[in-house]
């Protein structure tokens, strides 16, 4: 909830910070290009129109983006075309000034969009805020990557699987899982392949158990991973009877993953050596963490990894390469969805 306030305050903030930029840089530019008739309302009224517009437009190509359509050739030109020439066309209606001269009177708005762009590559990616991508679907139900859809046949609820052009690689690429984790053989699927979730990573929270955690992949650091966050530095892990054990103890896992079943062995891959077994217990270091897939048969996680970060144990995520936490899925709008 927390994550969420903090979330919707900021975007407002950064949007709120965006307007009164341009409302000054607009002026500057008016004045420049001896525009007469300058009012105070005129300029207000004039970014009002822009910003709304841009925003629209954003949501609109960011729409298209994650559809077929959005590669197209025509798609990629309109974005610049939209972004220099309708706020001349609005700057040019609103004052009644000639097209040549409206853009003149906007140039120097672009150092308004200039340090928009800045502040979002210096501050806003690495420390508050990232938006992702699912990768793959070792997170599958939680995080889909592109998938299959068809019904459990178990439960009857929603389940999903890696389409075969996309397969994994590691394990039979048709398996589905559900909304309830029943992992089964494809039955009743329909082949159309769906987009991936979308989510949102907040840079600056402690990640806790049972988070979702994106961090770089310990065996090549320029690899993002997402994973559920199982166990904590100090802390020997093993995976027996369905369940993860801390220290001998049985974990329980919270609501949202009630049916979740974690493997200590693959029953169709040979893959003797393990990590986070009963022979082959996981004895955190400090400031490591082990982490899981919730697709438990279809995830290359802490079980599987052959060589760690440098001086960390193979199994292991050091925590200087934890990126963040995962707190909202936000698209596609039926996935939306408030981790933490
Ligand atoms: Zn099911």
């Amino acid at each position: 909830m927390l994550s969420t306030i903090l979330l919707v305050s900021y975007f407002v903030g950064l949007l709120l910070t965006s307007v009164l930029l341009w409302v000054w840089f607009l002026r500057l530019g008016l004045r420049w290009a001896k525009v007469a008739d300058v009012t105070m309302r005129r300029v207000v009224v004039a970014t009002a129109v822009v910003i709304t517009l841009q925003v629209a437009f954003n949501v609109l190509f960011f729409v298209v983006s994650t559809s077929t359509f959005g590669q197209s050739f025509f798609f990629q030109l309109l974005e610049p075309a939209t972004a220099v020439i309708m706020p001349v066309a609005v700057i040019s209606t609103v004052f009644r000034v000639r097209f040549l001269r409206a853009a003149q009177a906007w140039l120097p708005t672009l150092f308004a969009s200039a340090l928009t762009l800045a502040f979002a590559l210096l501050v806003l990616r690495p420390f508050l805020f990232e938006a992702f991508v699912a990768p793959t679907n070792s997170m599958a139900p939680t995080l889909l990557g592109l998938h299959w859809r068809g019904s459990c046949p178990e439960c009857g609820k929603p389940n999903y699987g890696t389409p075969a052009r996309e397969g994994f690689g590691m394990t039979d690429p048709t398996r589905m899982i559900c909304d309830g984790f029943h992992v089964t053989e494809p039955s009743d699927v329909d082949t159309l392949v769906h987009s991936a979730d979308r989510f949102m990573v907040t840079k600056f929270l402690r990640p806790r158990r049972w988070d979702l955690a994106v961090f770089q992949y310990p065996e090549n650091p320029t690899d993002l991973y997402v994973k559920r966050l199982i166990g904590l530095p100090g802390e020997k892990i093993h995976i027996h009877d369905g369940a993860v054990w801390v220290d001998g103890k049985r974990l329980t896992p919270p609501d949202s993953l009630q049916g979740i079943e974690y493997l200590s062995e693959f029953p169709n891959l040979f893959e003797p050596e393990l990590w986070g077994t009963l022979d082959r217990p996981a004895v955190l270091g400090d400031n490591e963490y082990f982490v899981l897939g919730d697709f438990s048969v279809q995830s290359m996680d802490s079980r599987l990894w052959k060589q760690g970060a440098p001086g960390h144990n193979p199994f292991a995520v050091p925590e200087s390469y934890m990126h963040g936490v995962v707190t909202h899925t936000f698209w596609p709008p039926q996935r939306l969805r408030i981790h933490r």
